[in-house]
C-alpha cells in the first residue's frame, strides 16, 4: 500500500504558499521583539506561538504519540471544516457520513460546496455495510467522517466496521473521538502509523472539561499536519488558551477526580431512569450523556425546561428522542427530583 497521501491534496492547497507571520520567522524566546507590530506593553500583547509546540509536547505524552502527528485549532469543529478545505474540491468531491450524527459534518459539507453522501446507522447505531460497500470505491469519494463512540446516540462504533473502512477506503478516513475518554477502549490515534490517510479528530472540550478554551486536535501523519497547518489562520490558538490547557494537561489527578464522578454519576442517572415510567428506552452510552426515548420528545422537553432543566432536544433525527448530559451530583439530583415530579403529576392526571 503506498504511503503518499499527495495525490489526496487539493492541488490549490499543494501550490499554496501559507502566510509567513513573524513568529515562525524568528523563533527564539529572547531579544527586543520589534517585528511583528506588536504593542510592548500589557500582559496579552504578544502574539502566541503559531505552532503551540509546548502543548504539543504535553499532549503527545498524554496521548502516547509524536508531537509532529498533532495539529491543534480553536476547537474540533473548526478541524471538521479544514478537513473538507485540504481535501475536498468544492462542486466535484464528495464526503461520507452515517447518520445520526455529529451535524458539524453536513454544514461544513454546504459550506464547502462538497456534496455529502449520507448512510444512516442501522436499527442498533452501527454502520450499514452493504449500504456502505455501495459507495466505498466512489473515486469522488475524498473523505469519510465518523464519530465513535457517536453524538447523539452516544454508542461506539463496531471495530471491525471502523477496520474495514481503514483498510478498504483509498480516502482520507476521519475518526471523531470526541468522547474517546469516557470509555476504556483504545483511541485509533495509537494505530497512526498504521494507517498514513487516517485523521483522528479529539477535543479538550469534554473529558479535559475545557468547552470555554477551545482546543481541537487532530492527531495524524506528520505530512498531513504540514497540509493542514499551510491553511490554518496564522496565530490560530490564542495565548491564554495555550496555557489554560498546559496548567490542566498537568493536574492528572483532577482529571481522574472529575472523571470518577463524572462516570459514577452517570450510573447513578441511568439506574434512576431505568426506573421511571416516562423513560421508554435509554440507549447504551460509552459518553458523558445518555440519549432516552420517551413518550413525547416535544412535550417532555418543554417539561423540564419549566423547570429550568435544559436538555438537548434531539426529537428532529430521532424520533422522541432527549440527550442529557450528565452534570454535578447536585445538578443531577435536581434532574431526578424534576423527573419525580412530572411523573407524580402525570399520574394525577391520569387517575
Ligand atoms: N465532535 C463531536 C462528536 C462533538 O460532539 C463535538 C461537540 N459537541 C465536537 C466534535 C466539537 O468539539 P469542540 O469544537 O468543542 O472541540
Amino acid at each position: 500500500m503506498t504511503k503518499s497521501v499527495d495525490h489526496l491534496i487539493r492541488e490549490n492547497i499543494k501550490k499554496l504558499i501559507p502566510y509567513s507571520s513573524a513568529r515562525s520567522e524568528y523563533k527564539q524566546a529572547e531579544g527586543i521583539f520589534l517585528d511583528a507590530n506588536e504593542n510592548p506593553y500589557g500582559k496579552y500583547n504578544r502574539y502566541p506561538d503559531p505552532f503551540q509546540l509546548k502543548l504539543k509536547d504535553k499532549l503527545a505524552k498524554v496521548k502516547n504519540i509524536r508531537p509532529e502527528q498533532i495539529f491543534l485549532t480553536n476547537g474540533s469543529d473548526g478541524i471538521v471544516d479544514i478537513t473538507y478545505r485540504v481535501f475536498c474540491e468544492p462542486g466535484v468531491d464528495k464526503a461520507l457520513t452515517f447518520p445520526p450524527t455529529f451535524a458539524m459534518y453536513t454544514v461544513a459539507s454546504h459550506l464547502n460546496n462538497v456534496e455529502l453522501i449520507t448512510v444512516p446507522l442501522d436499527e442498533n447505531f452501527q454502520i450499514d455495510r452493504p449500504a456502505l460497500e455501495k459507495h466505498i470505491d466512489d473515486e469522488k469519494l475524498k473523505v469519510i467522517f465518523l464519530c465513535s463512540p457517536n453524538n447523539p446516540t452516544g454508542n461506539h462504533l463496531k471495530r471491525e466496521d471502523i477496520d474495514y473502512i481503514l483498510e478498504n477506503f483509498k480516502g482520507i478516513t476521519v475518526i471523531d473521538e470526541a468522547y474517546i475518554d469516557f470509555n476504556n477502549r483504545i483511541s485509533y490515534a495509537q494505530k497512526l502509523d498504521k494507517y498514513p490517510r487516517l485523521v483522528v479528530l479529539q477535543t479538550l472540550s469534554k473529558s479535559w472539561a475545557l468547552a470555554g478554551a477551545r482546543i481541537g486536535m487532530a492527531l495524524m501523519s506528520k505530512t498531513l499536519v504540514s497540509y493542514f497547518n499551510k491553511i490554518k489562520t496564522p496565530y490560530n490558538v490564542s495565548s491564554i488558551d495555550q496555557q489554560v490547557a498546559m496548567d490542566a494537561l498537568s493536574d492528572q489527578e483532577i482529571f481522574q477526580e472529575r472523571m470518577i464522578t463524572i462516570l459514577s454519576e452517570k450510573n447513578r442517572v441511568l439506574e434512576s431512569l431505568k426506573s421511571s415510567p416516562l423513560i421508554k428506552k435509554i440507549y447504551p452510552s460509552d459518553t458523558n450523556f445518555l440519549l432516552v426515548e420517551v413518550e413525547d420528545g416535544e412535550d417532555f422537553y418543554l417539561k423540564l425546561l419549566q423547570h429550568n432543566i435544559i436538555v438537548r432536544n434531539q426529537n428532529k433525527t430521532i424520533k422522541n428522542a432527549l440527550r442529557i448530559t450528565i452534570g454535578k451530583p447536585e445538578e443531577n439530583d435536581k434532574l431526578l427530583q424534576v423527573l419525580s415530579k412530572i411523573e407524580n403529576s402525570a399520574s394525577i392526571v391520569s387517575q
